[in-house]
C-alpha cells in the first residue's frame, strides 16, 4: 500500500526506525486503512521539559525531562520512565509506542506512554534524585493522571521514585491519589508480585515457548544478559523451573559457570555490592558482549535496547530468545536471527507480565483492596500465557514471525477500538 512508507533504516540502528519497520510491515500485512496507520505513527504527544535542581554541593543543574504519550485509544496511557544519561526523545518515543502495543498483546485498557530524564542517578545522592522526582511529576502534573497518564518503573527507578511521585502528585492535587503510578511500595497500595512480574512474564513465555519447541526445561541451559530488577527475577524463576542458568551479566562483566549458577547466591551478593556482580566469585568471568555468543538453549536479553545487531547477530547460538528488555533486537538483525531458525518471543509480548501487574496494581487502587500474591500470579501466569498462544496462532496463520505477528495482534485491536471511537 502506497501511503505505509517503508521505514527506512539508515546505518546507525536507532529504536524509533526499528519500532516502525515493524509496525509498517506488520500494518501491510494486515492491510491496515491509511487513517488509523497515520494515526499510530506519530505519538499523540510530546512533552520535553528543564527541570533546574539544586546539587547538593550548592550549584544549579539543568536536567531535561520527557514524557511522550504514544496513544489513549485503548485508554489511559501507561508506561514507565527512565533515567539514564543516555536517554533522548527518539528513544522515549520508540518506548512509548511499545507501550501500546504491550498493552495491546496482553489485552489491558491502557494506551502506551513513556518518560525519561536525562541524569546519571549513579552519580547523585538520594536528596538529589528525590528533587529531581518531584519537579519532574510536578511539571508534568498537566499530563499525568490515574485516568489519564500513569508512570511505572523503568531503568534506573523504582519503588522510592514511585512513592515520591505519587506523593508529589497527591500533594499538588490535596488527595492521595495513589493510582497514578503503580511499581510503588507495597505500604502505599503497590501489589505484592509487582517487583518479580516482569521477570515472571519472561519465565512463562520461556517456557511455553519451550513447550512448543520440545525443549524440557530440566534439560536446558539459559543465558541471562542483565541482572537488574527482569534479568535477575527471570533468571531465579527460570533456575525454580528447573533449567540451568550457565552465565548472567550486568555493567561489570560478564559471569560463566557451564555447572549452573546459584542465583540466590548471586542475588545475595549483588545486594551487599552496590548492586553489581562485580567480583562474584561463582563464575568465570568473561567480556560483558561475550555472554550473548554463548551456546546456550535459551538466551534472555534482560538489559538494554540494541545489543543483538548486524555486528553479532550470526554469531548467537541459542535456539530460544525472549526479549526480557525493551527493543534488544535491532530491526536489521532480526532477519538474520530468523534465518537461524532462532525462535524469538518478542519484547511486546515476553516482558509484558511487568504492565499486566502495573494494571492490577491500579485495580487495586481504584478497588481500595489487596490482592492476595497466589491472585496475582495466577491471573498474570494466565495472561501472559493465553497472549503468548494468541500470537503464536497468528505467526502460523500469517506465516510471519512471533514478533510480527504480535504486532498484527496489538495493532487489529487498537485499529478496531479507533474504528468504533473515531476522529475529527
Ligand atoms: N517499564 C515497564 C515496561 O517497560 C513497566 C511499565 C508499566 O508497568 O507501566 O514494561
Amino acid at each position: 500500500m502506497s501511503y505505509i512508507e517503508p521505514a527506512p533504516i539508515k546505518d546507525k540502528e536507532n529504536p524509533f526506525e526499528s519500532m516502525m519497520f515493524r509496525f509498517s510491515i506488520a500494518a501491510e500485512k494486515l492491510g491496515l486503512n491509511e487513517e488509523i496507520y497515520n494515526v499510530l505513527k506519530s505519538p499523540d504527544k510530546q512533552v520535553i521539559v528543564s527541570i533546574p535542581i539544586t546539587m547538593d554541593d550548592g550549584s544549579v543543574k539543568v536536567f531535561e525531562g520527557f514524557r511522550v504519550i504514544h496513544s489513549n485509544i485503548m485508554g489511559p496511557s501507561k508506561g514507565g520512565i527512565r533515567y539514564d544519561k543516555h536517554v533522548n526523545i527518539d528513544e522515549v518515543k520508540a518506548l512509548a509506542a511499545w507501550m501500546t502495543w504491550k498493552c495491546a498483546v496482553v489485552d489491558i485498557p491502557f494506551g502506551g506512554a513513556k518518560g525519561g530524564i536525562k541524569c546519571n542517578p549513579m552519580e547523585m545522592s538520594s536528596g538529589e534524585i528525590e528533587r529531581l522526582t518531584r519537579a519532574y511529576t510536578t511539571a508534568m502534573s498537566g499530563v499525568l493522571g490515574p485516568d489519564r497518564d500513569i508512570p511505572a518503573p523503568d531503568m534506573g527507578t523504582g519503588q522510592r521514585e514511585m512513592a515520591w511521585m505519587m506523593d508529589q502528585y497527591s500533594r499538588y492535587h490535596g488527595v492521595t491519589v495513589s493510582g497514578v503510578v503503580t511499581g510503588k511500595p507495597l505500604i502505599l497500595g503497590g501489589s505484592l508480585g509487582r517487583i518479580a512480574a516482569t521477570g515472571r512474564g519472561v519465565m512463562v513465555s520461556a517456557l511455553t515457548a519451550m513447550e512448543k519447541l520440545k525443549i524440557n526445561p530440566y534439560n536446558s541451559k539459559c543465558v541471562i544478559q542483565g541482572f537488574g530488577n527482569v534479568g535477575s527475577h527471570a533468571a531465579l524463576l527460570m533456575e525454580e523451573r528447573g533449567s540451568k542458568i550457565i552465565a548472567i551479566s550486568d555493567i561489570s562483566g560478564a559471569y560463566v559457570n557451564e555447572k549452573g549458577i546459584d542465583i540466590e547466591k548471586a542475588m545475595q551478593y549483588v545486594s551487599n555490592n552496590r548492586g553489581i556482580l562485580d567480583g562474584f566469585a561463582e563464575a568465570d568471568k568473561i567480556d560483558g558482549e561475550e555472554i550473548l555468543e554463548l551456546k546456550t538453549d535459551v538466551l534472555v536479553p534482560a538489559a538494554m535496547e540494541d545489543v543483538i545487531t548486524l555486528k553479532n547477530a550470526d554469531k548467537i547460538d541459542a535456539k530460544l530468545i525472549v526479549e526480557g528488555a525493551n527493543g534488544p533486537t535491532a530491526a536489521k538483525a532480526d532477519e538474520i536471527i530468523a534465518n537461524k531458525g532462532i525462535m524469538v518471543v518478542p519484547d511486546i509480548l515476553a516482558n509484558a507480565g511487568g504492565v499486566t501487574v502495573s494494571y492490577f496494581e491500579w485495580v487495586q487502587n481504584r478497588l481500595g483492596y489487596k490482592w492476595t500474591r497466589e491472585r496475582v500470579n495466577r491471573r498474570s501466569d494466565r495472561i501472559m500465557k493465553s497472549s503468548f498462544n494468541t500470537v503464536y496462532d497468528i505467526s502460523t496463520k500469517y506465516d510471519v514471525s512471533l514478533r510480527i505477528a504480535a504486532y498484527m495482534v496489538a495493532i487489529d485491536k487498537i485499529a478496531k477500538a479507533y474504528s468504533h471511537r473515531g476522529g475529527f
